[in-house]
């Protein structure tokens, strides 16, 4: 197994650098917005957390908020109820049995505990079996769905892994995500820049410390 995987190339691919609003493979024009939200019912919580707090909700600066943060909500929530996995919907076969790997997919999704985002990016890598592959913006696209709801991160990673297991059933899949969490950062202990890694590797990547380490060492090197 060792061998195999020392003898391996490597294909990485570097998505270019967007904004986290627009992450690779998901152009905003077409975020899928949920239409089950019920937006006068968070429209009316913000409003009272607008009172709670003691501000005037019908102030020129305010009257608006409510419905706008209740849109915002919609969007920024837009996967709840969305399989992941659903987002592997091509596939194909290409004569490669070699790691792929999308580095530095940015991300940002909301603490449930707190309901502030945490914003980071992810690695998501697979060695595909018999070469079966799929569209790298697809791993993209699995990484939105999954960031879309009330997250936390560890959570998140499995899911993303997961997904790449249930629907591309690869040799293995390797996942890492860094984020910074602004409950962490803003409140709190008040630790911004701290980044929070986490992993998830299943299959060949489980069983090869040689591809494990290799996967590693492109996720973190330059270029
Ligand atoms: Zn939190």
């Amino acid at each position: 197994m060792e061998s195999i995987a020392s003898r391996r190339s490597s294909t990485t691919m570097k998505p270019e650098r967007q904004s986290p609003a627009s992450p690779v493979g998901v152009s905003q024009a077409h975020l899928p917005i949920t239409n089950d939200m019920d937006l006068d019912k968070i429209a009316k919580g913000v409003r009272l957390i607008l009172e709670g707090i003691g501000e005037d909700p019908n102030r020129e600066g305010l009257i608006e908020t409510p419905s706008r943060v209740a849109r915002m909500y919609q969007e920024l929530l837009y996967g709840l109820n969305r399989d992941p996995a659903a987002e592997i919907n091509c596939q194909f076969n290409e004569d490669t049995d070699e790691l792929i790997l999308v580095r530095d997919i940015p991300f940002s999704s909301i603490c449930e505990h707190h309901m502030v985002p945490f914003i980071g990016v992810a690695h998501v890598g697979y060695v595909p079996e018999n070469g079966r592959i799929t569209g790298i913006s697809k791993l993209a696209r699995v990484v939105e769905v999954s960031s879309r709801r009330l997250q936390v991160q560890e959570r998140m990673t499995t899911e993303i892994a997961n997904a790449l297991m249930k629907q591309l059933t690869p040799r293995g899949a390797i996942v890492v995500l860094s984020a910074e969490h602004l409950c962490m950062s803003i409140r709190g202990v008040r630790k911004p820049g701290c980044q929070t890694v986490t992993s998830a590797v299943r299959g060949i990547f489980k069983t090869s410390k040689a591809l494990r380490n290799e996967a590693f060492a492109l996720i973190n090197s330059k270029n």
